[in-house]
């Protein structure tokens, strides 16, 4: 709620603004001057002193009923006329010698007289003037419990504990046993300043509210204020009337009095009203700062009203300073133990993933990404596809949100390169579809270039939390502001406010995240280490198996041609033997023939591997023509048609190898047709990764497709030593060195009994 220059003047625009007599409304109860109410609580009476002479000039207007004398009785006399010579003498000194400067203190307690009960004098200053408040005091009841034990041992508890949780349940504890009240409530802001109850002891009957989240309108940002400065704010009887001061502009400073130290001070009737609708007659509240901020309030609440002696709100405030310096240690303290959690966490999810060749154990494994983070869903983006976990939008509306997120400047951070949000909308209009269950994100780059991503989702945070006042729980009175105070309209107004939000993800929650990035990319970086490692081994491996290849086959030819050569003499001159005898000649023979052909073919492969290529820009439609021209003598067997549908291009190649690549490819494509009219044709088409796509269809015999890798191994045939004209099962372990020479691939597509088309590439860019 604020208010925007179109609003009305404020009521109390002239200065003189009195609780009592203007009425406060949601639009300008933002604005509403909290800390000079003009009023006082009935229980007591507040006197504005001049400082030089002590004299008089306001007094709340039930005076008669503690003082004995009416406000027109007091104004412009003496203190003395109250408190007496002696009175005056102590207050005089008191604020000669006491830091009381905004900060109350105790001074004497005034005996009771006739018609007035004894009180509790305390004295502060400001803005230049003294202000007195007298209450009624404690002391001549019961005996005063012993704060000093109480508060000692308050303190211990408190600075044993070791998670907030407990420290806030402590703190609740162990102001009920200062205070004695019905309930006591660890209240926290959150960013946003809408409340949690993180810690509660109350009475055994009552209803637990601890959880329970409430909207920031609850305790609006003036009253937020005023909980800066003080510690304590009692407040007795929350139906009490409030008392207006005599006058309401002070005649010296020709201003309201500043109230926000009085421990009298009146309460605004959005707040008293909002305490009787929950049930509360009085309330005594404490704030908790941390670093100057307010980090949260201890409420305490009681069903029926219940004065808060000088002596109580002493030993609370006490309580509430040191609870303040000790917040700062336990949530410093939980913090990082919930970083080395996550830490924890995260190094057993890494040390998981490195066991794996790919990503996937990250939502599939145990721990996984939502173990990793406090999130009701994640995905990861890895391997060409979406893996998710948990509520997560759809893998389309992932696609999307990666592209939306991969634009953003945080993403491209060379430090922090990391997307937190706990309100998509605000930034993505596209999340609206999906903020039920994905208003917060929490987004990681895996690696700049691959597109690579981490996601965590949180829902809509009325999905998850539990609220002070949900319409479906018991049903509380209304006061005469209507709906506006009660717990149901308040559900409405919170419901409101975290529309498409989310719980915030906390700091240590975002470090961890970029941690653990840092971990995976070093996991990414190592295996790809690893594989130019290894490929570095094959290089070399293939290099020492072309060496061998040429040696074996070079040094094998030799005696082979001597077996040979001794085969055929000893054929010539064994006419006369058995015929079993010649037919096993006859085969060895053969078979060295064989091996001759074979080794052939190896020597040729190892120096196709040894030989350096030579880089030229080639017309593949000359190298075709002279491919055509070395298969010729096939050709002619069985009428062929040859097609090519329009002219080959010019690339970057060596000749020779690139020639050899279609002698070999169509040498096949004749040979593996048994068809009466051969139809071969050779063509290409562009593609904008690979480069030009080459193929030569056939319409042939065709290739089961569970062969299609063995056709390339050396030596294997699919068929008949001798079917289909023979062969030594090399052709195509060359074509495919030859392609790969020039960073190509080869592959086919075949249907048996239909054809196969072989397709390759040449001079294809590097993979990134
Ligand atoms: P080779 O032709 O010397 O046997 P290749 O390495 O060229 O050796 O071919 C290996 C095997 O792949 C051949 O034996 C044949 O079975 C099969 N093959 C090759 N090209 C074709 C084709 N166009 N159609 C059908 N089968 C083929």
């Amino acid at each position: 709620m604020t208010t925007t220059p179109i609003d009305p003047p404020l009521p109390w625009a002239d200065g003189a603004y009195s609780i009592k007599r203007h009425g406060v409304s949601l639009t300008n109860c933002d604005s509403e001057p909290v800390q000079m109410p003009g009023c006082s609580q009935a229980q007591g009476v507040v006197l504005v002193l001049r400082v030089s002479d002590l004299t008089i000039l306001q007094v709340s207007e039930n005076s008669a009923a503690h003082l004995g004398l009416e406000p027109a009785q007091l104004l412009g006399k003496p203190i003395a006329t109250v408190v007496a010579a002696e009175g005056e003498r102590r207050l005089r000194e008191c604020l000669e010698k006491e830091p009381i400067e905004r900060n109350p203190i105790y001074v004497f307690t005034l005996p009771a007289r006739a018609g007035a009960a004894a009180l509790d004098l305390s004295l502060h200053t400001v803005d230049g003037l003294a202000v007195l408040e007298c209450e009624p005091t404690a002391h001549e009841t019961a005996a005063a419990p012993d704060y000093y034990s109480l508060v000692k041992k308050s303190i211990t508890r408190m600075q044993a504990a070791q998670v907030l949780a407990d420290f806030c349940r402590i703190a609740t504890e162990e102001v009920r046993a200062l205070t004695g009240l019905d309930r006591v409530m660890v209240y926290r802001f959150h960013a946003d300043f809408h409340g949690e109850v993180v810690g509660e002891s109350k009475r055994a009957d009552l209803d637990p509210w601890l959880g329970l989240h409430y909207p920031a309108t609850d305790i609006p940002r003036p009253a937020r204020e005023v909980f800066k400065q003080i510690w304590v704010r009692p407040l007795p009887d929350a139906a009490a009337p409030v008392m207006e001061l005599v006058p309401l502009i002070n005649p010296d400073t020709h201003r309201s009095l500043t109230m926000t130290h009085c421990a009298l001070r009146g309460a605004s009737v959005m707040y008293t009203e909002y305490l009787k609708n929950m049930g509360a007659a009085a309330s005594l509240t404490l704030s908790l700062l941390v670093d100057g901020e307010l980090w949260g309030l201890v409420v305490c609440q009681h069903t029926t009203p219940r004065q808060f002696p000088y002596q109580v709100r002493a030993a609370c405030e006490f309580v509430a300073q040191v609870a303040s310096l000790q917040l700062r240690a336990v949530e410093q303290r939980e913090s990082l133990a919930y970083r080395l959690q996550l830490e924890e966490t995260h190094n057993r999810l890494v040390g998981q993933v490195a066991q794996d060749a790919g990503l996937s154990p990250m939502t599939l494994g145990k721990p996984n990404l939502l173990d990793a983070m406090d999130a009701t869903g994640a995905a990861i983006f890895h391997s060409e596809r979406w893996w998710s976990l948990g509520d997560t939008p759809s893998d389309a509306q992932l696609v999307n949100l990666k592209a939306w997120l991969e634009a953003r400047p945080e993403f491209h951070s060379a430090t922090r390169p990391v997307f937190a949000t706990d309100s998509l909308v605000r930034d993505y209009p596209g999340g609206a579809a999906f903020s039920m269950i994905a208003s917060g994100v929490l987004a990681l780059p895996l690696a700049r270039k691959k597109g690579g991503i981490v996601l965590w989702f949180r829902p809509e945070t009325i999905q998850t939390v539990r609220w002070g006042g949900n319409p479906h729980e018991k049903p509380t009175v209304n006061g005469p502001h209507g709906l506006r105070l009660t717990p149901r309209k308040s559900f409405e107004l919170f419901a409101e406010s975290v529309k498409d939000r989310a719980l915030p993800w906390k700091s240590v929650e975002i470090e961890a995240a970029l941690r653990l990035r840092v971990l995976i990319m070093e996991l990414v970086v190592s295996r790809a280490d690893q594989l130019t490692e290894l490929n570095v081994d094959l290089t070399r491996s293939n290099e020492e198996l072309d060496a061998f290849a040429y040696v074996a086959s070079h040094d094998l030819k030799e005696p082979l041609r001597g077996i040979s050569k001794y085969a055929h003499q000893l054929l010539e001159s064994a006419a006369s033997a058995d015929s079993e005898t010649r037919r096993r000649l006859e085969g060895l023979t053969r078979l060295t023939l064989r091996m001759d052909t074979l080794m052939d073919s190896l020597l040729y492969f190892s120096r196709v591997g040894r030989a350096t290529l030579q880089f030229q820009p080639v017309d593949l439609n000359e190298a075709v023509a002279e491919a055509l021209e070395m298969v010729g003598a096939r050709r002619q067997e069985v009428p062929t048609s040859i097609l090519l549908p329009q002219p080959l291009p010019t690339v970057e190649c060596d000749r020779m190898r690139v020639r050899e690549i279609f002698v070999n490819l169509l040498a096949n494509a004749l040979k593996y047709n048994d068809r009466p009219q051969r139809e071969i044709e050779i063509g290409w088409r562009a593609d904008a990764t690979r480069g030009p796509v080459f193929f030569v269809r056939d319409n042939g015999i065709g290739i089961e497709p569970r062969h299609f890798d063995l056709v390339f191994k050396i030596f294997k045939r699919l068929h008949g030593r001798d079917a289909f004209g023979g062969g030594s099962g090399a052709g195509l372990t060359i074509v495919q060195k030859l392609v790969e020479q020039h960073h190509g691939r080869v592959w086919l597509e075949s249907t048996p009994g239909v054809g196969s088309t072989f397709y390759f590439t040449l001079g294809a860019p590097l993979p990134p």
